[in-house]
């Protein structure tokens, strides 16, 4: 095992089934061990900073029907909003005032933000905060929408591939999407030369060590910027209701591996692992993750952005909730920056 781990720290790469050999055959000891190994490698080239990213969940609105999430068109008890540009630039000057230096502005698939109007937010939010990076995550788009988008000043795309295995894809989704529309976004997305991320669910219904291994090997193939992992978290409006949530240790040991992969890779210690665990947060910086996204959302409006039961932090202040954190994030060992945070290149 710990040969395998060697490997892939020097080569930052291992085949299929080298995978599924690990994360089959992982026990309590490995892990501890690929976590040591990760959080050196993410030392070696980010030191102990850990950058944060200002979260605003623009809308619920979705017209997708994901099996796993909370915010999917057929859930009818959920109230509905989308923010203003208003709204929204008021998130960034309070986030600007805490020290952020990237927004993420999050949503469902919601036609309302059509390009003109994502054009013109994103234009308002560059004039206001130049030295800001502007992350968009809206799914998927044409190719010329992401690149009129691209044009008006977003730096990054977080669009998470979920599963990189065909069959578990169909298992997750609705016909109409499709894995290969998703990889071709990703693929888009990088040539028009946004800094990419992608990702997927650990623990999510009918998933296999296989399927984990699949999403290794595409991460190996895509190299993204930035790999968002989280744990699958039921909710109780989507046809997933009763499924388990993912495992803690796993998420940690696929965050570890990935940073093996992907040394220079951006990171995100979720807020679904912090849902999993109230250490979550800081247990996955341990295993190699390198940023954290607090929510910049408008409080009242935050219980609506459900993707899944129980989310993390519903009623904690930016202010407070962030000063907490950076407490807790120094007390592990790493320091809370302000600064874009973008990504290093190799060598
Ligand atoms: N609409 C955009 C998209 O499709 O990429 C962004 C919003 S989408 C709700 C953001 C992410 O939430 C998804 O990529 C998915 O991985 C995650 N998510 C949704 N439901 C979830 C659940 N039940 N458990 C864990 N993560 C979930």
């Amino acid at each position: 095992m710990k040969d395998l781990i060697d490997k892939l720290k020097k080569n930052n790469s291992l085949s299929k089934d080298e995978f599924v050999f690990l994360i089959k055959n992982r026990t309590p000891e490995i892990c501890e061990h690929i976590f040591k190994e990760a959080d050196e490698v993410r030392k070696s080239v980010y030191g102990t900073d850990v950058y944060i990213r200002g979260l605003i969940e623009i809308s619920n609105y979705c017209k997708n029907d994901c099996f796993y999430c909370g915010i999917r068109n057929s859930n009818t008890s959920l109230t509905r909003y989308r923010l203003s540009e208003e709204d929204i630039l008021k998130c960034c000057m309070e986030g600007y005032s805490l020290g952020f230096r990237t927004f993420v502005l999050q949503g469902g698939e919601d036609s309302f933000f059509s390009d003109d109007v994502m054009e013109s937010i994103i234009r308002s939010i560059k004039e206001r905060y130049p030295d800001c990076a502007v992350t968009l995550s809206l799914g998927e788009k044409s190719r010329s929408s992401y690149e009129r988008l691209y044009r008006a000043g977003a730096d990054r795309y977080l669009l998470r591939h979920e599963t990189a295995d065909n069959c578990h894809y169909k298992r997750l989704h609705p016909v109409y999407l499709s894995l290969d529309e998703r990889k071709k976004c990703l693929f888009d997305l990088r040539e028009i030369g946004y800094q990419v991320g992608t990702g997927f669910m650990v623990g999510s219904p009918f998933q296999t060590a296989e399927n984990l291994a699949d999403d290794m090997c595409f991460l190996m193939k895509l190299k993204p910027h930035m790999v968002g992992i989280g744990p699958f978290l039921p909710h109780k409006d989507t046809p997933f209701k009763d499924y388990r949530q993912g495992d803690l240790e796993l998420t940690l040991f696929m965050i570890a591996l990935t940073r093996l992969t992907l040394p220079n890779a951006l990171i995100p210690a979720t807020t679904a692992l912090s849902t999993l665990s109230s250490s979550g947060r800081i247990k996955g910086i341990m295993a190699g993750a390198n940023v954290i996204m607090p929510n910049l959302s408008p409080v009242n409006l935050r219980k609506l952005y459900s993707l899944y039961d129980g989310k993390a932090f519903l009623n904690e202040e930016a202010k407070e909730g962030l000063s907490k954190l950076m407490e807790q994030v120094k007390a592990a060992g790493y320091e809370i920056v302000s600064s874009r945070g973008d990504y290093k290149k190799e060598g």
